[in-house]
């Protein structure tokens, strides 16, 4: 594969049409390549057999699909499979994990949208990696596109490595040609972008994006969530949860908030209180989390027991509050533990 060339991937059907002009090709090859792209996923440009043998041989001299094989998988026990994708917009070898995570009659994929992460939270592996660098909307796009089991996707989350406010021209390129009609064709209702509270990247998310929204609280408190998260200095939660009062989540669009138990440290009924004070008024829903250790970091995994009294406190008082199940554990895909630190070098190994 020619690294040179430039991916098609990544590209709204406007900019296809322009490549189209470009190359002295009819516009209408641009919408045909948009068809091959999102709705028939080819692997390459010689399989857009109703473009003429000329069109793909002037496209193929400077443009390639783009997308990219997952280098590795690992099958949980539980039917969780974590793949290892390369990352085509970064020199060097890096590469991200996206987690597909099957439930009856759901499937949702896990997407990463950088090379670890700035945010450092205490409890999370892809913050002890430290970061690398962002992903571009093709990167993002090909955990999707390239998935073996792309065809039985019902959900997307953006909650694997990276906080995707702070890549957020990339993420939303991604959201948009995923919902649009000429490409991939999925409802918002289906997607759902997570964040630590990125002041400007939750704004236009929140603005440009009809997908929906899952906030990273793990703390009502300010000081015991700066402690856990860096991020809550520039962002408090408290300010998070004004920004997202101004808008509407009373119909399709949904907000939820992502909270990690820790035993004695965040699951008191104190914290319940705080957390329904908070939240009193926000159409909003919890999530409840728990802790999957990880190296160096010193803190403690709640009981399912305490998990349920928060659960039934926060909704015995109006905030409809539910306990995750943990997927994957067994392979590292668990919340908190996805990492590519030690991923490089010769990914084909
Ligand atoms: Fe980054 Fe999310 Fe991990 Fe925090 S929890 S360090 S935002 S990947």
């Amino acid at each position: 594969m020619n690294e040179a060339k430039k991916a098609l991937l990544g590209l709204t059907t406007n900019e296809l049409k322009d490549i189209s002009a470009g190359a002295g090709l009819p516009a209408f090859t641009g919408s045909q390549m948009a068809k091959w792209l999102y709705d028939k996923h080819v692997r390459s440009i010689g399989e857009m057999t109703n473009l003429s043998k000329t069109a793909r041989q002037r496209l193929g001299e400077t443009y390639e699909v783009g997308c990219r094989e997952p280098l590795r998988c690992q099958h949980s026990s539980d039917g969780t499979i974590k793949y290892l994708f390369p990352v085509v917009s970064l020199s060097g070898s890096h590469c991200v994990e996206t987690v597909f995570i099957p439930d009856d009659d759901r499937a949702t994929l896990c997407v990463s949208s950088q090379v670890g992460c700035k945010m450092g939270c205490l409890f999370c592996q892809t913050g002890k990696q430290g970061f690398e660098g962002n992903l571009s909307a093709a990167d993002i796009l090909n955990q999707v596109y390239s998935l073996p089991e792309g065809g039985r996707l019902t959900n997307i989350v953006f909650m694997g490595q990276g906080e995707p406010m702070d890549n957020i021209d990339a993420v939303l390129r991604a959201t948009q040609i995923l919902t649009a009609a000429d490409g991939f064709a999925w409802s918002p209702k289906r997607i759902t972008v997570s964040s630590v509270g990125v002041k400007s990247g939750l704004k236009r998310f929140l603005d440009e994006s009809q997908c929906h929204v899952a906030i990273s609280m793990h703390s009502p408190l300010h000081e015991q969530r700066l402690a856990l998260m860096p991020a809550e200095r520039a962002m408090p939660i408290a300010e998070t949860v004004a920004l997202l009062r101004q808008y509407d989540f009373t119909r399709q669009r949904r907000c939820s908030f992502e909270y990690i138990c820790f035993g004695g440290l965040n699951d008191s009924e104190e914290h319940a209180r705080k957390i329904t004070r908070l939240l009193r008024g926000l159409e909003c829903r919890v999530n409840l989390i728990r802790f999957h250790a990880i190296p160096n970091a010193d803190l403690p995994a709640t009981d399912m027991g305490r998990m349920e009294q928060l659960r039934d406190y926060l909704t015995g008082h109006g905030i409809f509050a539910t306990i995750r199940a943990s997927r994957g554990e067994d392979i590292l895909a668990a919340c908190g533990l996805l990492s590519t630190a030690h991923k490089k070098g010769n990914l084909q190994e």
